[in-house]
């Protein structure tokens, strides 16, 4: 039997302990370094590790959930150091020296949170504009935008759009009466994960779901009921930054404090 690597893996030849391992391997963002499952003493660690391509040797102390090691191999390449040489070392005892580094992760999986903050997660918009109108079948004005999770729009090519795509929308009740538009005095808000690698630096965006169960994800003047309804969907806040359910769950603290 043939077996074909998946596209995007890397063959490796990694010298873990005493086993010299030929394993596919995931490329970082740093090149000459690799990530590998982790092995030690016949076994599968259920970790991961940073690889030296080059001299296939293991950096000490990367052994570590697959979210940090990643983030691990990117903050080795932020430090001057050419990884694709033979003999690259971060020797110097630096900021950026492997064991201030993986020892600042370990510390990071204790808490649960990334090894840094890769920007904050209230992120300020313009003033949403909005739609004011009477709502001819149940009498209740204000029906288009006065809920702040009802439509509104950060620029006006957007409430444009939205009247021309209902104007056109066969299925959709025509607006009566009068409408007006509006500007809000204050800014909105969007709340983005602030985890490093979340979705290959496109981070997750916060959002709710509308009356119709469609997901809106637009900025919103409500940071009390943005924040409110992102717990109940997964999102897990430490102090002005959060993360999304994906990067949450990724950085799932390490509570088996026996690990040191
Ligand atoms: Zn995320």
């Amino acid at each position: 039997m043939t077996t074909t690597d998946p596209a995007g893996w890397i063959r490796v030849t990694a010298q873990h302990g005493l086993d010299l391992l030929n394993l596919p391997a995931e490329p970082t963002s740093t090149a000459g370094l690799l990530i590998t499952p982790d092995w030690r003493d016949s076994r599968w660690t259920g970790l991961y590790a940073v690889v030296h391509a080059a001299s296939g040797q293991v950096l000490p102390y990367t052994d570590l959930p697959l979210v940090y090691t990643r983030e691990v191999a990117d903050q080795l390449g932020r430090h001057g150091i050419d990884w694709t040489e033979p003999t690259a070392r971060p020797t110097r005892p630096s900021p950026g020296s492997l064991r201030n580094i993986t020892a600042a992760a370990a510390d990071a999986w204790q808490r649960g949170i990334p090894l840094w903050w890769a920007r904050p997660s209230w992120q300020a918009c313009p003033p949403l504009w909005r739609l004011n109108g009477i709502d001819v079948a149940d009498g209740e004005d204000g029906w288009i935008s006065d809920l702040d999770y009802g439509p509104a729009w950060t620029t006006w090519r957007g409430v444009v759009g939205w009247l021309d795509l209902t104007h056109d929308d066969p299925f959709t009740e025509p607006l009566i009466g009068t409408i007006t538009v509006s500007r809000d005095q204050v800014l909105s808000w969007r709340l983005v994960c602030a985890a490093p690698l979340c979705h290959d630096d496109q981070p997750a965006v916060a959002g709710w779901f509308d009356a119709e169960g469609d997901f809106v994800e637009r900025p919103t003047t409500d940071r009390e009921f943005l924040a409110v309804t992102s717990t109940e969907l997964g999102w897990r806040q430490h102090g002005r930054h959060w993360l999304c359910p994906t990067c949450a769950h990724d950085h799932t603290p390490n509570y088996d404090r026996s690990w040191w």
